[in-house]
């Protein structure tokens, strides 16, 4: 039997491999996503029958509770809420990594057991309230902005000192809890003092940093409970993880530490001043400015996930190219509230992959561009990010949309976007503000075509 389990370990770390492989590109995601479940139905049931279990009862209870709960967030979710119900589970995978690593806790344990205990309970109680912040933060529940006050370093350097000195102690005296509740007191703490100072534009890096941290916690939760598949799986959430922080970071054009440890635009007061008006735009002559368009290009953002205006993007982008217009849709890694949120809800409209274009690869092309509309982004085509040295998000690339010969912006008001810093592209000569909710306005074009 033993045999068999650690055989079906690897079949299912195979499986994991295989689909995290195939996650990479648009074409193959769903696969991949397929190929991972299966993957996990395997180390479920293995695991099941892994190390003589010795009550199934509590195992049945569990899951159907877990079963009900899920399913009803699942259904009861707006998708408009999924970046921050992603958020919630994250945390959720930290507290289980956290309590997994309690209940292993054995005083006659090896030290090595001991210290991939203490792990995965610190690394779990960090993303655990980390997460919660972070999906406080997504959700607008607390302010999104870096909270920053006199001293936060020290008191950030003291906590982690209490964080080491207690495991340290755990490891020495583990029959004596003191220290074990004292390393989870300080780091469910500590998670909420690591994530408050990141805030804005900043956000994407911390998501993806908790999503590497909550397998990190169960990496270790793994070796504390002598599991091979929870080794493995932790460690490539973790290292995926790692690698979609430093895309995101890329992306941002900032380092890691800078993200972690410099505060979103602390010490700049935004300076951008805006020039110009703004110069309103009706559907009908947004139609006869993109009826002779002859090469589209379309910008979405987070105001698109609100609007849910996927399906009638999809619908406006045929009929351009119906009329002849050559159209593509340029996508910001940071566009939305998770990363790749944007290929998601175009995947789900059916738009094509290879219509689909980075950042790098629309902006050389934004020069040649008719009309490019932007629908429900705002930070990602900041230009003060390129203009404007003052700017908290300088530095950061955005989509060139101010180079194309037209913008159309549409969006419902002139509220800023996450970042909470103000926009000049609404203001430029060529831009027209066309306001409503986006899934409204793209309707109405929709129809002036039809
Ligand atoms: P922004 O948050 O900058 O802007 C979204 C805009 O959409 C708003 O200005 C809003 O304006 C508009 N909007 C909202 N609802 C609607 C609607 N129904 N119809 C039309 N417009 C609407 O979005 P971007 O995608 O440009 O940028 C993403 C931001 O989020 C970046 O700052 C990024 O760092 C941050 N972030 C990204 C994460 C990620 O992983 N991708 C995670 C966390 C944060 P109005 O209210 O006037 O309509």
């Amino acid at each position: 039997m033993d045999t068999f389990i650690q055989f079906a370990y690897v079949v299912s770390g195979a499986l994991f491999i295989f689909g995290l492989k195939q996650l990479g590109s648009p074409a193959t995601a769903r696969r991949g996503n397929m190929i991972s479940s299966l993957g996990m139905l395997l180390a479920v049931i293995s695991a099941l029958l892994d190390q003589g279990i010795v009550d199934y009862q509590w195992i049945v209870i569990g899951v159907l509770v877990g079963a009900v709960i899920g399913g009803a967030a699942a259904r009861l979710v707006q998708m408009t809420a999924m970046p921050e119900m992603v958020a919630l589970f994250n945390g959720f995978g930290g507290m289980a990594s956290l309590l997994v690593g309690w209940a292993a806790l054995n005083p006659d344990a090896a030290t090595f057991t001991l210290v991939t205990i203490i792990l995965s309970i610190l690394i779990g109680g960090v993303t655990f309230t980390g997460s919660m912040i972070a999906y406080g933060k997504l959700s607008e529940r607390i302010t999104s902005g870096a909270v920053l006050f006199n001293g936060q370093q020290i008191v950030n350097s003291v906590i982690v000192l209490g964080i080491f000195g207690g495991a340290v102690m755990f490891c020495l005296e583990p029959a004596n809890h003191l220290w074990l509740y004292l390393v989870i007191a300080l780091s469910l703490v500590f998670g909420v003092m690591a994530v408050i100072p990141i805030g804005g534009a900043d956000m994407p890096v911390v998501i993806s940093l908790l999503n590497s941290y909550s397998g990190l916690a169960a990496c270790a939760a793994g070796f504390a409970v002598n599991n091979n598949i929870l080794i493995v799986a932790g460690a490539l959430v973790g290292a995926s993880g790692i690698i979609l922080t430093q895309i995101m970071c890329k992306a941002m054009n900032r380092s890691l530490s800078n993200v972690l440890f410099s505060g979103f635009g602390s010490g700049k007061t935004e300076t951008t001043t805006v020039e110009g008006e703004i110069k309103p735009i009706t559907v009908e002559d947004a139609y006869y400015v993109l009826e002779a368009a002859s090469s589209v290009a379309i910008i979405p953002g987070y105001g698109m996930a609100v609007a849910q205006a996927q399906h009638v993007v999809k619908e406006l982008s045929v009929l351009l190219e119906n009329n002849g217009a050559e159209v593509n849709f340029g996508i910001h890694p940071v566009a939305g509230r998770m990363p790749g949120h944007m290929n998601v809800l175009l995947a789900e409209a059916d738009v094509p992959y290879d219509q689909l274009l980075e950042m790098d690869e629309i902006n050389p092309r934004m020069e040649t561009v008719d009309v490019a509309i932007v629908i429900g982004a705002n930070d990602v085509v900041n230009p003060a990010a390129r203009e404007n040295e003052g700017s908290p998000i300088y530095g950061m690339p955005v989509i060139n949309v101010d180079q194309a010969r037209t913008v159309f912006v549409l969006k419902r008001s002139m509220a800023s976007g996450f970042a909470g810093i103000e926009n000049p592209l609404f203001y430029k000569d060529n831009t027209r503000m066309l306001f409503g909710d986006a899934k409204e306005s793209i309707g109405g074009l929709v129809r002036e075509f039809g």
